[in-house]
């Protein structure tokens, strides 16, 4: 019997911009993304039988096949029905690391390394590619996942451009635990706000991303200008997700005013983040947060970028 451990690496948006409708009823988007330290541990083992079980300890993640992990193995095992005859029933067993509902990719991340590790315990010798094209079809934001580092995503944000690789930056990410944002709730809410500001994506769709490919966060990352990529983050669903959320705005101020090279919400949110240049200078500035907004809700996590998205582990 196989068994693989898997490192799941979590995400940030440097950069969300929404462009406008697609005709699949998805948004159009342009991201700038991130792999962080911060990750999840998935392990993959076959067990003798057959069908799908998933183990996790946290309350709040679901054990059934609504599981992102679940339904990555349920979709390995729909495509290539031999290799699951062959091989018996999958036993999928997560360590959650990464905070739920946060704009982390959490889920995504699991789903991720449950991909690259049935491939392995299969034998299937999948290239990454597809993989990618495997994940795409649960998840815009698990193509990313697999392969990690910092990326370009374009389309629904499954089709990816790597970039040079941002090494060496540190990130305070501050969450408050009991709160969850829905990511669809987010992008439908942004639509009935700013459903009227979307480019026309067949005239202008292709120059809006042509200018982001040679504009100035492109070019902060290909020179590793941390302090230029402070100045540049942006996200659009700050626009729906901040008013919604006093507190998310109240912490963002706290984390801005303590320092660090730019603060940002993550994806559709509620995660908070500051970038830093040194580990000791993003210790200080949770330290700092943690003394000016002292709730017990608060989670606060010191982490580093990553250059990866799933990584093999020793079993
Ligand atoms: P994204 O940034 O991709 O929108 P997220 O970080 O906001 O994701 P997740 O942590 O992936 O959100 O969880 C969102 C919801 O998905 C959870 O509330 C949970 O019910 C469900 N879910 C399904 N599979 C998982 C999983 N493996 N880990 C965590 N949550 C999961």
């Amino acid at each position: 019997m196989g068994l693989y451990k898997l490192r799941a690496a979590a995400k940030i948006n440097l950069y969300l911009e929404i462009l406008g409708h697609r005709s699949d009823g998805f948004h159009e988007l342009i991201m700038v993304m991130q792999s962080l330290d911060l990750a999840d541990r998935v392990t993959v083992k076959s067990h003798v039988g057959s069908g799908i079980y998933l183990h996790c300890d946290h309350p709040q993640v679901p054990k059934d096949h609504t599981n992102l992990a679940y339904r990555a193995a349920a979709l390995m095992a729909q495509t290539f029905p031999q290799a699951a005859a062959h091989h018996g029933g999958v036993d999928i067993t997560i360590d959650k690391k990464i905070p739920i509902g946060a704009g982390l990719a959490g889920g995504s991340a699991d789903a991720a390394a449950t991909l690259v590790g049935i491939d392995l315990l299969w034998q299937l010798g999948l290239t990454q590619q597809e993989l990618q094209d495997l994940g795409a079809q649960l998840g815009s934001d698990i193509p990313f996942c697999i392969s990690g580092g910092t990326a370009l995503a374009t389309g629904r944000g499954e089709q990816l451009d790597t970039l040079h690789g941002l090494t060496g930056l540190y990130a305070v990410l501050g969450k408050y635990n009991s709160l969850s944002v829905s990511t669809p709730w987010a992008y439908q809410t942004y639509r009935a706000q700013f459903g009227e500001t979307y480019l026309d994506l067949a005239t202008m769709g292709a120059d809006r991303r042509a200018a982001i490919h040679s504009g100035p966060m492109m070019g902060a990352i290909a020179h590793q200008d941390s302090a230029k990529i402070g100045q540049l983050l942006h996200n659009d669903l700050e626009k729906v997700v901040l008013p919604a959320h006093p507190a998310v705005t109240e912490l963002k101020t706290a984390m801005s005013q303590a320092g660090g090279l730019g603060t940002l919400m993550s994806g559709s949110g509620p995660t908070v983040f500051t970038l830093t240049q040194t580990q000791s200078e993003a210790e200080a500035i949770a330290q700092q947060v943690k003394a000016h907004l002292p709730d017990p809700d608060l989670g606060l996590w010191v982490t580093q970028f990553a250059p990866i998205g799933v990584q093999l582990m020793p079993a």
